[in-house]
């Protein structure tokens, strides 16, 4: 990858690589834009990766899980999908608790298995418009997701993007998504030493759960139907900006810099 903005290559955080990197120096009234990006079916596809790995987590871990019937994945963290899975099944919530560690260990190991180089696929317009983020020295870019931190690493790894992502906030640091976004805008706060606010903020994800998350913040809503809920679920949750995909790459950085 190469280093964008004459400013060096931004630091990712220290889970999702062991590759060198240059801390960019951020300037205190410089940056005044923080875009939070979901990563699954926003990002990437992992074509079922994910959810093959946690099923065999919990299988190995507890014996049994769901039933799965219309439980969807999307939009919520690792961890609340074993807690809702399991429980569905009956294990009792102590049960679950003392094994929840184990099964999210197990899952980032069997996640590795399953991605495999080539099976995890770049949406379209994604390299675009990080790449241009990445040369705006006024847009700090990271991560929001449900993912664990190990997980998210091994998702992007094969993918080139994680040194694009400066800050995150993970399913390992909440399994409650509006956490997330707090935790992500002090994170970034702390990097570039003022606080992100408002619609300075940009949440980008493709469901109703990445539309609402910031909500409490002020956060400005970029929905992106590329995941299982389409355009009009989306718009249904009022998010700031709606796009097919991410492929209009121009119009998603002008609503991050909006
Ligand atoms: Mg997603």
């Amino acid at each position: 990858m190469s280093e964008g903005g004459g400013g060096g290559r931004k630091p990712a955080p220290a889970a999702l690589t062991d590759a060198p990197s240059r801390p960019r120096r951020y300037t205190c009234g410089a940056v005044d834009r923080l875009a939070l990006f979901d990563i699954d079916c926003t990002l990437i596809d992992t074509h079922g990766a994910g959810g093959r790995a946690i099923m065999r987590a919990m299988t190995e871990t507890y014996g049994r899980w769901g039933p799965l019937e219309d439980y969807s994945y999307h939009g919520r963290t690792d961890p609340q999908i074993v807690r809702d899975l399991v429980l569905k099944a009956g294990v009792s919530e102590e049960e679950v608790e003392a094994g929840l560690d184990d099964c999210l260990d197990l899952y980032v190991r069997l996640l590795r298995g399953e991605v495999r180089d080539g099976s995890v696929e770049v949406l379209p317009g994604v390299r675009e418009l990080l790449a241009a983020l990445d040369a705006d020295r006024r847009v700090m870019v990271g991560l929001l997701t449900g993912n664990l931190i190990g997980g998210a690493g091994v998702k992007l790894g094969p993918t080139g993007l994680v040194g694009f992502f400066n800050v995150g906030a993970y399913g390992s640091d909440s399994s409650h998504r509006p956490d997330l976004v707090e935790v992500a805008v002090r994170r970034a706060g702390e990097l570039v030493g003022r606080r992100f606010a408002g619609k300075e903020v940009a949440v980008i994800g493709d469901t109703p759960a990445d539309v609402t998350c910031g909500a409490a913040l002020g956060a400005k809503a970029i929905a992106v139907a590329t995941g299982i809920h389409d355009r009009d679920e989306l718009a249904a949750h009022g998010p700031d900006y709606l796009f097919d995909d991410l492929s209009d790459w121009r119009g998603v950085y002008a609503a991050i810099l909006a």
